[in-house]
């Protein structure tokens, strides 16, 4: 049959959805558009509701099949205080025990495709004779930062958060110190060694997926491709094949709310406000948001949790947390009241994808976690940079020096809280002031260019294209 003949590939995330939703969609692409057969590999422990609801939805594509991996017992082999990508790296390193009979299984695909932290697949697919694929899941600026680490990592002693300037990428751009991702920050944790394991180990690939496109960061793809640094370690081949955006949003009763509520509010006028899957504010930031939202009198729809300093961390990462209703008590008394004609306040979770594309959407206020950023980039929504944690703090400030779609809050050196003042200017500028709208401008100029490199002969699509002929003739 036709479908014996095809090629076929695994596909395989690390928790959290900030990592499955982008491989998911590029195994729907690669199902869709290009007419491969695609395994999904699911790890299931600690799958978050949202996970298991994506993967064991009803109408996928035909081709495209979801492999649930056996769950296996963290309890005894994760300690309670363990950070979070420790934790993931321990969750995959067990999953994969069974990943070699699970490809034999499936008669040995004809290329995996992992992210940034399954490089244990490497020695699997090794003795299987399977090239492995790596698709890095944020921006090419990133990439170089991990591609160089290794080399940091040799040459230089003591923490580079005490490194007296910014950590230049060669050929590309200078990391500040402030915004080196927090798996870094401390070389003596658990996390740095994970994160640098994983990244010594991606120049093994056979090739580097991106998620992003040529013209968003031309200057780090060039220093990538062609700088001498990277030349030596040597890099395999990169291809952008972004941005991959989740693009629907089931209809439960919740995205019809906010979709009706936008439906009667003017273009451009409601900043959205959402930090990610698992971003939350501390008590003290909640207050001085919600006051410095409703002092700036604009129209907002916000995704409220419970304060940081409340939730647990990592269950709210793994999205353990969403649930939790008590966060209404967090907000000033009378806020709800006060704000009802302007503003729409849910609870954990909002459809993010319809609220960006839909046309009353102004402005985002967002974490900058990739897809995010990305997501907000594809409707034409300029941002607010409200980095948390990871990487967000590197993508903010690259959104806004070197793609100019973001403008970021007044932070003094050291400071904790951004006030209410400054986040009612803030609020305001994006919705009525210049810088605000030259953001939109971009913003828009963006999304076609991202709609070009997606489309038949864009250099997303042929990136594609070029990696499915490679994959058929294994
Ligand atoms: N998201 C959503 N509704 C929310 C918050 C987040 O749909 O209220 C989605 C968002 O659209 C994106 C993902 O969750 O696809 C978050 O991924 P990102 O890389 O931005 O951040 P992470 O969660 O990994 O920190």
């Amino acid at each position: 049959s036709e479908t014996a003949t095809k090629p076929h590939v695994a596909v395989v995330a690390s928790p959290g959805m900030g990592h499955i939703v982008p491989l998911f969609e590029l195994a729907k692409r690669l199902v869709t558009h290009h007419g491969l057969r695609v395994s999904f590999l699911n790890i299931t422990t600690e799958a978050s509701t949202a996970q298991t609801q994506l993967l064991h939805s009803p109408d996928l594509p035909s081709g495209l099949d979801v492999v649930d991996l056996p769950p296996v017992d963290l309890s005894t082999i994760v300690s309670e205080d363990a950070l979070v990508l420790t934790r993931l790296c321990i969750n995959v390193d067990e999953s994969f025990r069974c990943l070699k009979s699970v490809l034999l299984k499936l008669g040995k695909p004809n290329a995996v495709v992992i992210d940034l932290f399954c490089t244990q697949a490497l020695e699997v697919c090794e003795e299987l004779s399977i090239p492995l694929y790596s698709f890095c899941t944020t921006s090419s600026a990133f990439l170089a930062f991990s591609l160089y680490l290794p080399t940091m990592d040799r040459e230089i002693e003591g923490e580079y958060v005490d490194l007296p300037e910014a950590v230049q990428l060669p050929g590309c751009s200078r990391v500040r110190i402030e915004d080196l991702l927090d798996q870094v920050r401390d070389r003596k944790n658990d996390d740095y060694k994970w994160f640098l394991y994983h990244v010594s180990r991606l120049p093994k690939a056979a090739g580097i997926l991106i998620n992003t496109w040529e013209d968003l960061e031309p200057v780090a793809l060039r220093a990538i491709r062609e700088n001498p640094t990277y030349q030596e370690i040597p890099i395999p081949q990169i291809y952008p094949v972004g941005p991959l955006i989740k693009d629907t949003e089931p209809l439960t009763a919740s995205v019809v709310d906010c979709l009706a509520w936008l439906d009667k509010q003017p273009t451009d006028s409601v900043i959205f406000i959402a930090l990610g899957s698992g971003g939350t504010l501390s008590t003290q930031q909640l207050t001085e948001f919600a006051w410095g939202l409703e002092r700036s009198r604009q129209r907002f729809l916000w995704v409220v949790r419970l304060p940081s300093d409340i939730a647990c961390d990592s269950a709210s990462f793994f999205g353990a947390g969403y649930e939790a209703n008590g966060w209404k008590e967090y907000l000033p008394e009378g806020f709800l009241e006060r704000t009802k004609e302007v503003g729409l306040v849910v609870s954990s979770w909002a459809p993010q994808v319809a609220v960006l594309s839909h046309p009353s959407t102004g402005a985002f206020v967002s974490h900058c976690g990739w897809n995010s950023s990305l997501e907000s980039i594809m409707c034409g929504v300029p941002m607010i940079g409200w980095p948390l944690y990871s990487e967000q703090r590197m993508n903010a400030t690259m959104l806004m020096e070197d793609v100019g779609v973001l403008t970021k809050p007044v932070v003094e050196p050291g400071q904790e809280t951004i006030g209410r003042l400054e986040i009612e200017r803030l609020m305001r500028t994006a919705i009525e002031g210049e810088k605000g709208k030259a953001s939109r401008r971009k913003a828009k100029e963006l999304k076609e260019s991202a709609r070009k490199a997606l489309s038949t002969g864009g250099t997303s699509y042929e990136s594609l294209s070029c990696l499915t002929k490679q994959w058929e003739a294994y």
